[in-house]
């Protein structure tokens, strides 16, 4: 069994995406051109925003966003403590201060009670500026934006969506990557929506910022002249190859992808009924794209147990995360919003199950077989 089983998808997509990745190649146009082009304008109108810009991955589309709204140093930004590196990296590169907020323990996001507290922290220090909010849809849920949205408005903060792992997912029939001033996600092969390769997008509403990235993306250009260089930007733009194949994949997971993986969280929640576990939640409103399916032990040494007695069945599991982000190494002299002890505690006790869409039932219960069996 695959943890993330992309063979049997390039089995099911394999006449279109050979097809496609030809025609690039004879036409040899490798970035830019027209794939980019009606890539960025289906993933716009699917998501429901008016502008969709693609770049080179998601740390890059996280960054080009928190550039566009210019955040720099001795800027507070508010992420998630746990999340994949990159939410607190780019902030952190850009030379703002990453504040850690603590999650909810059920649904991994940030809880928007321990982000008031940080805020007010910052507020009453004055070291800082409160500038930003980076929100993340871990493991395919949405964050919980209609209050983080409430309480950035209040505060007079920007509020950018980590939709990395959030693709496809909706809260109250708005999709991910709807939320907040703007929205990122990732196209690395692994995520609801990956490519063959890197690849990453921003999605804005507004017309200025819009335009301000697209110059960001390709070295800070003047309009459409890169040999005029008015601004210091990045070099980050999607290659025509990975448009070509995204196209086809994104049609896939809006056809039948999305909905086969919320078959296959359906069929976990039936099978693993009743283990010596908590099944993830997805509270009312929420749908999500399942990036993972992840449970919560009661402890560190039942979790490492589940894992081994996987592993010795030839199951593949992981730990994401294993590693709070304010336990990272080179975070450790930045100042955090106090403890977060649920994340530390989520660090101990998560495990991930093998999660796709083209996971079968039978896999679901060989799954669950195993785990059922660790306490008899
Ligand atoms: C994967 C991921 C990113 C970064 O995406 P890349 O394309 O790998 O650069 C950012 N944030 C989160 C939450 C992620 O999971």
């Amino acid at each position: 069994m695959e943890f993330r089983d992309l063979k049997k998808q390039y089995q099911a997509l394999k006449p279109q995406i050979d097809a496609a990745m030809q025609t690039i190649c004879a036409n040899a146009t490798f970035i830019g051109g027209a794939p980019v082009k009606e890539l960025e304008e289906q993933l716009a109108a699917d998501v429901g925003r008016k502008h969709c810009i693609t770049c080179a991955n998601g740390t890059d589309a996280l960054q080009l966003a928190e550039m566009a709204y210019g955040i720099e140093s001795g800027d507070a930004v508010f992420v998630p403590d746990f999340t994949f590196f990159s939410t607190a990296e780019t902030v952190a590169s850009l030379g703002a201060t990453p504040i850690f907020v603590d999650v909810d323990e059920e649904t991994f996001n940030m809880d928007p009670k321990k982000l008031e507290q940080a805020i007010c922290r910052v507020k009453q220090e004055g070291k800082l500026k409160a500038k930003a909010i980076v929100a993340v849809d871990l493991f395919g849920l949405p964050a919980d934006f209609e209050t983080i949205e409430q309480i950035a408005k209040r505060e007079g903060l920007v509020v950018v969506e980590d939709g990395a792992q959030g693709f496809g997912g909706m809260l109250n029939g708005k999709r991910a990557c709807s939320f907040g001033d703007i929205a990122t996600t990732s196209f690395f092969p692994a995520k609801p929506l990956g490519g063959y390769g890197d690849g990453g997008a921003i999605f804005t509403d507004d017309d200025e910022i819009a335009a301000l990235l697209r110059s960001l993306c390709v070295h800070g250009k003047n309009g459409q002249d890169k040999y005029d260089n008015i601004r210091l930007g990045m070099n980050s733009r999607l290659d025509s190859l990975q448009a070509a194949i995204l196209k086809i994949k994104l049609d896939a997971f809006a056809k039948t992808e999305l909905d086969a993986v919320n078959q296959a969280a359906a069929w976990y929640n039936e099978a693993l009924a009743g283990i010596d576990a908590a099944l993830p939640v997805v509270p009312k409103g929420f749908y999500s794209s399942w990036a993972q399916y992840t449970l919560r032990f009661e402890t560190k040494e039942k979790r490492d147990a589940a894992q081994a007695a996987l592993k010795a069945a030839g199951i593949p599991s992981m730990i994401y995360y294993g590693r709070a982000m304010h336990q990272q190494g080179v975070f450790s002299d930045m100042p955090y919003s106090g403890t977060c002890p649920v994340t530390e505690r989520l660090c101990q006790t998560v495990l991930s199950l093998p999660m796709h869409p083209y996971l079968q039932h039978e896999d679901v219960l060989s799954v669950a077989k195993v785990l059922k069996e660790i306490n008899k």
